[in-house]
């Protein structure tokens, strides 16, 4: 029997042992408590943070077909790094992820790169091309391995196929993700509608683009009794129709991710392509909204929404950059920002970034208890690095935070009781 011993390490404020016997937990005890067995290997963890290794249930790793932005191995490099234990992955590579050729490829992928984790699992089309006309082989992708089904990236705008893609997903047992943004009202915009775009001159996109989008799915979800996950929430509106939902049993559940609860639309400000994403950053109104939502539980999770693009991509006029922001190699980091602000709690951050993306994707994660999965991520909460292209492992580095210092940073993870960093 193979026994892993992590001494003194703080869980939830207080200092703990951690044993792990052949890859899953054994016991979790206040630390000095335990009798430690003799062959066990130890590993003295004074001064970081445990946690269970968290689930990105929104990345998109470029592979196949974007290779110079990212790989699946550069990929989960980041989420390795970045402590992320498992990564569910978009289906806007190229060729789309419609097809069990795709998905299995991917898969295959992950495991020659990190055979021992991070997990990989695609999110596959829901409609083929991802051109929302035709619905994808749901089934075909569901035995391969996709946990899930979505446009995003290419909102559906035809109700009636979105309604389709919402029921064949469900005789899979697969949720739809759903990337909401009304195609008509948010056509060619570059950044949020308001007072910035305004004095940049930049083609604003209204809240209500997002909004009316994920009314209609929350409408749906009720009609049909079928669930529905909303992606990447920028705004406060669209807040306040999730918890209409919610209010009436609406199997509705929803992300955000560390940009939205930290950055508003004055990053944009000197036309910073780096800032430039989709949803757009939104207004100080809407990060307040936000924050109280997942502390509240009508955002149920974090997500990173990752989209790595090469720096030539972004280095152009505001107008021809694209949309996002790499993301995996920060979020911890980001998030626990929030934890030494006093407004999200380290258990907050484990509900948010572990126990609900596994509930609601029925993934395995980690909950300390005996028997759990031994994935975990030592974190030292003191660390500053400055986020420099040589401090991320993703293949990009487009992100606001680039040349900023950050404070806290991973220095070691284990999954299924084998350290990977
Ligand atoms: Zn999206």
């Amino acid at each position: 029997m193979s026994l892993l011993c992590i001494k003194n390490a703080r869980y939830l404020g207080k200092p703990v042992d951690l044993l792990i016997a052949d890859g899953v937990v054994e016991s979790l005890s206040p630390a000095g408590t335990m009798e430690i067995p003799e062959h066990a290997e130890t590993c003295d963890a004074e001064g970081q943070v445990l946690f269970p290794s968290f689930i990105d249930v929104h990345t998109h790793l470029r592979e196949p077909g974007f290779e110079w932005k990212e790989t699946v191995a550069t990929g989960l490099a980041a989420a390795a790094h970045g402590g992320f234990g498992s990564v569910l992955c978009m289906a806007n590579t190229d060729p789309v992820n419609d097809s069990a050729a795709v998905t299995k490829q991917i898969i295959a992928a992950g495991k020659e790169s990190w055979p021992n984790g991070p997990r990989v699992y695609p999110i596959g089309a829901a409609t083929v091309g991802l051109k929302g006309e035709e619905l994808a082989r749901i089934g075909e992708l569901a035995e391969a391995g996709c946990v899930a089904v979505s446009n995003d990236g290419r909102p559906v705008g035809d109700t009636e196929i979105f309604r389709r893609v919402m029921e064949y997903a469900a005789d899979f047992g697969l949720t739809v993700i759903d990337h909401c943004e009304d195609p008509y009202l948010a056509r060619k915009s570059q950044m949020n509608e308001g007072h910035t775009s305004g004095l940049l001159g930049l083609k604003g996109q209204a809240d209500v683009a997002e909004t009316i989008q994920a009314s209609r799915s929350i409408l749906l979800a009720e009609y049909l009794n079928l669930p529905v996950h909303i992606a990447h929430v920028s705004a406060k509106r669209t807040v306040d129709v999730i918890a209409w939902g919610k209010a009436r049993g609406v199997r509705v559940t929803a992300e955000t991710t560390p940009h939205y609860l930290t950055l508003d639309d004055t990053s944009v400000l000197g036309y910073n392509t780096l800032a430039k994403v989709n949803p757009p950053l939104r207004t100080p109104a809407d990060v307040e909204a936000l924050r109280e939502a997942v502390k509240n539980g009508t955002i149920d999770m974090l997500a990173t929404d990752h989209a790595p693009h090469a720096a030539h991509e972004k280095e152009v006029p505001f107008n021809e950059a694209p949309f996002g922001f790499t993301g995996m190699d920060l979020a911890v980091s980001i998030t626990y920002g929030l934890v030494r602000e006093g407004i999200l709690t380290e258990a907050d951050l484990i509900r948010l970034w572990a126990t609900e993306p596994a509930r609601v994707f029925g993934l395995p994660v980690n909950t300390f208890e005996q028997g759990a999965p031994a994935d975990f991520f030592l974190f030292d909460p003191d660390r500053e690095w400055e986020v420099t292209p040589e401090n991320l492992y993703s293949r990009s580095h487009n992100t606001p935070w680039l040349g900023k210092t950050l404070r806290g940073r991973v220095s070691a993870h284990w999954i299924g009781g084998v350290k990977i960093v």
